[in-house]
């Protein structure tokens, strides 16, 4: 899967999408990415690539031009229109089931807005979802973006390595996951449950369902009425 990033800021990227598992799954030819500099396609010779809002107001608005042209040189090596997503906390609020959703994508374009977002016309023509990473402002579309690349990104064949799994984790099943305990077994005093020491493992997965359960229902009271809604076999 390629990740196509449309950015003002495209340094900020640079730790984040090369290290650790997105670095490793980068190096296996797993994920690519392609980080594209907006301003590059600035169309004057100042490379302003933003303007005052229409009707007023303040703060700035990033014009629809150099986003449209910088998505063209996307697309012309592509043979299909990708899909485009837009980081804006006007869009849906992005959960697991989107992140595994976007994950069949071959190719994926982020925009990434800034200062009091993009235009609107940009929107209507290019962009096929807008989605939030929560319920409060940002400065940038960068961390949004990074947020959801690093989620799809695990969500892909071969990028986890085979101990890692995530069918397990917290929101996957609809769950909040179990608690996890690692050596020393005692710390401070307090021993890990002896169940996951005993090697029954009947009772350790028995013990972490009902954990997960009661863990859901003290956190997340909405998640657990939605996941006993759901037939389970
Ligand atoms: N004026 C916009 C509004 O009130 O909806 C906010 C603009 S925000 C300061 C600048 C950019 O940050 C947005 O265009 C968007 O790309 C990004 N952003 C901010 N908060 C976000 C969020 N919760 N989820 C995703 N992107 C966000």
């Amino acid at each position: 899967m390629k990740f196509h990033i449309l950015t003002l800021f495209p340094e900020m990227f640079g730790g984040v999408l090369h290290d650790s598992m997105l670095g490793r799954a980068e190096k296996n030819n797993i994920i690519e990415f392609d980080v594209i500099n907006i301003r590059d396609f600035a169309t004057n010779k100042h490379n302003r690539v933003d303007d005052y809002p229409y009707g007023g107001g303040r703060g700035m608005v990033m014009q629809a031009e150099p986003i449209y042209l910088a998505y063209e040189s996307i697309c012309q090596r592509l043979d299909t229109k990708p899909y485009v997503i837009y980081m804006s906390p006007k869009g849906r609020v992005f959960n697991q089931a989107k992140a595994v959703e976007l994950s069949s994508m071959d190719n994926l374009v982020i925009l990434c807005g800034h200062y009091e977002g993009v235009d609107q016309r940009i929107i209507d023509e290019i962009v096929d979802e807008e989605i939030s990473i929560g319920d409060y402002v940002l400065t940038g579309g960068e961390i949004p973006a990074m947020a959801v690349i690093d989620c799809v990104s695990r969500m892909i064949e071969g990028v986890l390595s085979n101990e890692d799994s995530f069918t397990d984790e917290s929101h996957y099943s609809g769950l909040l996951e179990y608690p996890q305990y690692t050596r020393p077994p005692v710390f401070h005093g307090v021993e890990v449950p002896p169940v996951l020491l005993s090697g029954n493992h009947a009772m350790i997965s028995k013990w972490r369902m009902e954990k997960s359960l009661a863990e859901t229902a003290a956190k997340r009271p909405d998640m657990l009425e939605k996941y006993n809604q759901k037939p389970h076999f």
